[in-house]
């Protein structure tokens, strides 16, 4: 689970970590109130869950009334990298003269936590790994003892931060490797920690995903877990218990097992279409989740046409093919077509069973998956 930006830096103020003062608002006049409240300068910063909002238009530095009311028609409402933005962060602007990047992570490779520190923060950082990756000080702690003094002290004075500043940035690393311990994160971000010229050192910028099996343990942040969905599809898709990702396309793919749909989604990639999202409806294909999965890529607008790509296995595939007519029936009007591929067992049953005044049946995944792409390439 992703926090937003104001989320994380509430964790991050209850950990007594040094944020900007700031307001949630969702409308103009609150952004202005909220600005008032803060005093001038406040930056207006898009609340979703990209990186490089500031690149993209979301983030604006405002000094007046007039600046705020502009800032806040722009951001709110905008279409930012795909989402919609409904709220933002009013926030007093700090005046800096450095930012840093500091992280903590889990490095798979070595199987331990990874605490990072570099002097290129408030750029993209995947650039700079990928660039000059000598210029992100990596330490790794072993989770049974927990980040050291030393560790933290040798991860900033390596990554050659200023030693006027050293020891509080060694202080929010070492809070923020706590924090990501005790709340089961599986990344911690903040890019840029900012340095003001009388050496103050502010978490300008938050980002914290937390481990969703681990949520049953942390009921704050469970609380979280509806704001947090950001995208309205993906909420939907919690409610329905669906592993689902929005992607960019308009081939809507749905299928039962997350190899099935990876592959599913490959496969429209390599016959020239684009996927509209990952969904997995995973075991059991009732009528009622078969529906559910339809309205999920049905409410997406993107969508051009829908493939179905299941395999029979406990749950049979004469079942499976009950659902789909049924769940198609309950639609007054299928808005897209949909083309059904069925496998495993008693597939060939339930390909007779289904419903082809409502979809296009194949029986192959290649074919289906071409299809697919040829119905959503007549809707462009
Ligand atoms: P991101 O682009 O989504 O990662 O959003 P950030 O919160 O990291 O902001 C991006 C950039 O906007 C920062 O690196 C700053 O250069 C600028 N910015 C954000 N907040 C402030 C602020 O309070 N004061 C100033 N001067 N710049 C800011
Ligand atoms: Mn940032």
């Amino acid at each position: 689970m992703k926090l937003h930006e104001y989320q994380a830096k509430g964790v991050f103020a209850d950990a007594g970590l040094p944020v900007p003062e700031s307001t949630l608002a969702e409308t103009t006049d609150e952004v202005v109130a909220a600005a008032n409240d803060i005093g001038y300068p406040v930056a207006v910063k898009a609340q979703v869950q990209v990186g490089g909002r500031g690149k993209a238009g979301g983030i604006k530095l405002v000094d007046n009334d007039e600046e705020a009311r502009e800032a806040a028609d722009a951001i709110l409402g905008m279409d930012l990298k795909g989402l919609h933005v409904d709220k933002v962060l009013v926030e007093s602007a700090v005046d800096f003269v450095n930012e840093l990047y500091v992280g903590v992570t889990m490095d798979r490779t070595v199987g331990k936590p990874v605490a990072m520190v570099s002097t290129q923060g408030g750029v993209n950082i995947e650039e700079v790994a990928e660039e000059t990756p000598e210029a992100i000080e990596r330490v790794h702690i072993d989770p049974a003892f927990g980040i050291q003094p030393y560790q933290a002290r040798e991860a900033v004075f390596e990554a050659g931060v200023d030693k006027d500043v050293a020891m509080d940035v060694a202080n929010v690393l070492t809070t923020l490797y706590n924090l990501w311990d005790e709340k089961d994160a599986t990344e911690i971000e903040v890019n840029p920690v900012m340095i003001t010229a009388d050496d103050e050192v502010v978490c300008a910028d938050a980002v914290m995903n937390i481990d969703e099996d681990a949520l049953f343990r942390h009921p704050d942040l469970a609380e979280m877990e509806d704001e947090a969905a950001g995208d309205e599809l993906e909420a939907k898709a919690n409610d329905y218990g669906f592993d689902y990702v929005r992607l960019s396309g308009n081939v809507g793919i749905i299928g039962n097992g997350a190899g099935l749909v990876m592959t599913t989604l490959d496969l429209v990639d390599y016959y020239g279409g684009s996927p509209a999202n990952f969904l997995d409806i995973g075991g059991g294909a009732k009528a009622e989740r078969v529906a559910n999965a339809l309205d999920m890529v049905f409410s997406d607008e993107n969508v051009d046409s829908v493939v179905f790509n299941i395999f029979g296995g406990i749950t049979r595939g004469d079942e499976v093919a009950k659902g789909i007519n049924e769940a198609l029936e309950s639609f007054d009007e299928i808005p897209k077509k949909v083309v059904v591929r069925l496998a495993g067992t008693n597939a060939e049953e339930g390909m007779e069973i289904l419903n082809t005044d409502l979809v296009t049946v194949e029986s192959t995944l290649d074919s289906a998956v071409q299809r697919a792409v040829e119905y959503a390439e007549e809707e462009q």
